[in-house]
């Protein structure tokens, strides 16, 4: 036995993995347990890429290359004809969540990363902590992260009235490689994040087009294009988007490969009649569009003893601050932080609940804001679509509009 302290991090996603990577290198023994038997990389679709991302990658050691991300230098809000309604100079990354997952996953030990162990319950005393999983199997350490996701086991434990609260749209998504979309379209895009906006009566429709990187480093910079539509659905609406074929309903996310063919030939017809050419190609050639319902989440504390809520598990903001990721990066960076400060787990993890659950609460507020341009929350005003454009990703907590992260663009030389 080691006479490391040891910490147990319950899930093996982008969240889990910085927690891990980074608890190694600060001298603990840590242990990644994910219930998925399989390899996760096949999840997930284009994400916005941060200094701070590109900042906490560095410190959890893991490697990457430029072809990690693509540059984009503008927003550009486009009309039905793809004529140019605004342009908003700002410089981010786009890049994919297998492309953060695989840097993270890549290099990290498998003795260390349990797959197929599912989390049931969690104990703690003045010793430690302890990790009992569906299996009856247990395992004892100093710390438990639970990095568990949206739907964390461990904060249903803590905190069993959070739980995830519906924004009352949907998001669909989808992506398409280069080679099947027209170089007309590929002009239309490259280099910019695209705004499509319909705006309605009761709330509107908005959609973001980019350039997002290959699914793997050996492909090269500009492989993909992606895109993610926000709707509006409720009531009956929203029931019959999640409901297959066969009339089985599944609630507010559905396998692709059952979402309904008339829907998605619905999503091309509507995206033909109201987008702009590229931007309505890249929904049309997508071959298989992911359906989700759209929520959020604020754990009002996200320490428990020795046990700390990270990434997902403790806030979920809704996309359009495009910060999930670089929060989990974040929270781990600042948990190791705290560790390093004190041998005191317990205190420790007061103080990252002190740091992080502002932070949380920032990207969760500043997203409902961003959102109500779909449905507006009570009593809010919408901001109008070149607010949105200013306000996108959450720039005063981070994608610093200063720091350009990525000099690849799509076609330079790998
Ligand atoms: C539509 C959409 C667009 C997004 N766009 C962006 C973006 O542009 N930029 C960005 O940064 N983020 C984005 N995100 C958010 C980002 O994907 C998440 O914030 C991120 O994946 C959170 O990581 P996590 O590790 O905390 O949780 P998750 O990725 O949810 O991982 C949790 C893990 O825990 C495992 N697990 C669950 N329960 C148990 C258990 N009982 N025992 C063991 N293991 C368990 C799961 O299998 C899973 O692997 C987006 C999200 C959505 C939905």
């Amino acid at each position: 036995m080691s006479d490391r302290p040891r910490a147990l991090v319950i899930g093996g996603s982008v969240g889990g993995l910085f927690a891990a990577r980074m608890l190694h290198r600060a001298g603990w023994d840590a242990v990644v347990y994910e219930r998925s038997a399989g390899d996760l990389a096949g999840r997930g679709a284009g994400v916005g890429i941060t200094r701070e991302l590109l900042d906490a990658l560095a410190a959890a050691g893991a490697e990457i290359d430029a072809t990690i991300g693509l540059a984009v230098d503008s927003f550009v809000w486009r009309d039905r004809s793809g004529e140019t309604l605004f342009e908003y100079p700002r410089a981010m990354g786009a890049s994919a969540w297998v492309r953060i997952y695989q840097a993270l996953r890549t290099g990290f030990p498998d003795r260390d990363y349990q797959s197929g162990r599912v989390l049931a319950h969690v104990e703690q005393d003045a010793d430690g902590v302890t990790a009992i999983f569906e299996d009856g199997s247990r395992e004892k350490g100093d710390l438990l992260v639970a990095a568990d996701g949206s739907l964390s086991t461990v904060r249903a434990y803590l905190l069993p009235d959070v739980s995830p609260r519906q924004a009352g749209y949907v998001a669909w998504r989808g992506v398409v490689d280069a080679a099947d979309l027209p170089d007309t379209a590929r002009r239309e895009i490259d280099g910019h994040i695209v705004f499509s906006f319909d705006r309605q009566a009761a709330g509107g429709e908005m959609m973001l087009t980019m350039p997002v990187p290959a699914l793997t480093a050996e492909a090269g910079p500009g492989g993909r294009y992606y895109f993610i539509w926000y709707c509006p659905a409720a009531g009956d609406a929203f029931a019959d988007l999640f409901t297959d074929e066969r009339g089985q309903n599944h609630g507010v996310s559905i396998p692709p490969p059952l979402i309904r063919p008339a829907l998605i030939q619905d999503l091309r017809d509507r995206a033909a009649q109201m987008f702009s050419p590229g931007t309505a190609a890249v929904v049309a050639r997508s071959q298989q569009p992911m359906l989700q319902a759209i929520s959020d989440l604020a754990s009002p504390r996200l320490n428990h003893g020795r046990i700390a809520l990270l990434g997902d598990a403790a806030f979920v903001a809704r996309p359009h601050v495009a910060g999930g990721i670089t929060k989990a990066a974040m929270d781990a960076a600042t948990l190791v932080d705290v560790l390093s400060d004190t041998g005191d787990v317990a205190a420790a993890l007061s103080a990252y609940d002190a740091r992080q659950r502002t932070l949380g609460n920032g990207l969760v507020d500043h997203a409902r804001y961003l959102g109500g341009y779909v449905l507006p929350e009570p009593g809010h005003v919408p901001p109008d679509e070149k607010t949105i454009m200013r306000d996108y990703g959450a720039p005063h907590l981070l994608h610093d509009p200063d720091a350009a992260v990525f000099a690849t663009r799509p076609g330079d030389a790998p």
